[in-house]
């Protein structure tokens, strides 16, 4: 049972907090994750926290690559476990990708707990999880180097949601295309993708589930980095528009 009151005026976003929260309780989310938490509703809170038309484009732009893929791969971490599995495990099934937990802190106990939930919520297969099937790509020092051979060694486009800047450039340098969820536009991840979400991931899943769903999912031209620019320039509008008139 939640404590938040429906009326309070930031309801939804202490909503999502909470589930953060829980997923820290029930073993999923690293202490770190909270943090990186904080850092987007932050950046959620001057982008008004509603979907732009710019998250839309970058939307429709994901969904016609994840389902020209040929070998789609999304990669969960304890934040998106906690946030959206059921989610998660319903846009893999949509555009057939394949599921791999990867965790920036590795830890074996989380990456377990995480297991259990995205089977909870439906997950047949899971990778990312038999150390027999560990590859390492080139470039990174963190245990995220470490990706599974049948997951994202093999995909040709994976999507992270949360991800980190270093790893994302790791993933562009193996020759992946790359979709993230990230709500600061001006992140190293944000600039090295392909597509940049820049919108809360609880939000913009249904988003992209919905258009990965239309049968006719037309190629429309994407240009990330203007997308980004267009992006500040919303959170630069929103500012100004709030300005405190004394
Ligand atoms: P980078 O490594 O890409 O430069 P960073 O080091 O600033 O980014 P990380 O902790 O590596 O940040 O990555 C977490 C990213 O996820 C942050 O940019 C944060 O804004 C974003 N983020 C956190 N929560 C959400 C959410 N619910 N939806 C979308 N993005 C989120
Ligand atoms: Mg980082």
């Amino acid at each position: 049972m939640s404590l938040i009151p429906k009326s309070h005026p930031r309801a939804k976003s202490l909503y999502i907090r909470e589930r953060l929260v829980h997923g820290f309780d029930d073993g999923l989310v690293a202490k770190e994750g909270l943090m990186a938490h904080g850092r987007g509703e932050a950046f959620d809170y001057l982008l008004g926290e509603k979907t732009s038309k710019y998250a839309q484009n970058a939307i429709h732009a994901a969904a016609f690559l994840l389902a020209t893929a040929s070998y789609p791969v999304i990669s969960v971490n304890g934040n998106v476990a906690a946030l959206c599995p059921r989610e998660i495990v319903k846009l893999a099934g949509i555009v057939n990708a394949k599921i791999e937990i990867n965790l920036f802190y590795a830890n074996e106990k989380r990456k377990k707990n995480i297991v259990h939930v995205l089977r909870k919520a439906g997950a047949k297969e899971i990778l990312g999880v038999d150390s027999k099937s560990s590859k390492r790509i080139l470039g990174l020092d963190s245990a995220r180097r470490i990706v599974d051979k049948n997951g994202i060694y093999k995909a040709d486009v994976v999507l992270v949601p949360l991800e980190d800047g270093d790893r994302t450039k790791a993933l562009k340098k193996a020759g992946k295309k790359v979709i993230t969820f990230d709500l600061n536009p001006l992140s190293r991840t944000a600039k090295t993708a392909d597509i940049t979400i820049v919108d809360n991931v609880v939000r913009a899943i249904n988003r992209l589930i919905l258009e990965c769903k239309s049968k006719k999912i037309q190629k429309t031209p994407f240009n990330n980095k203007k997308n980004l620019a267009a992006c500040v320039l919303e959170i630069k509008k929103n500012l100004s528009r709030r300005l405190p008139h004394a």
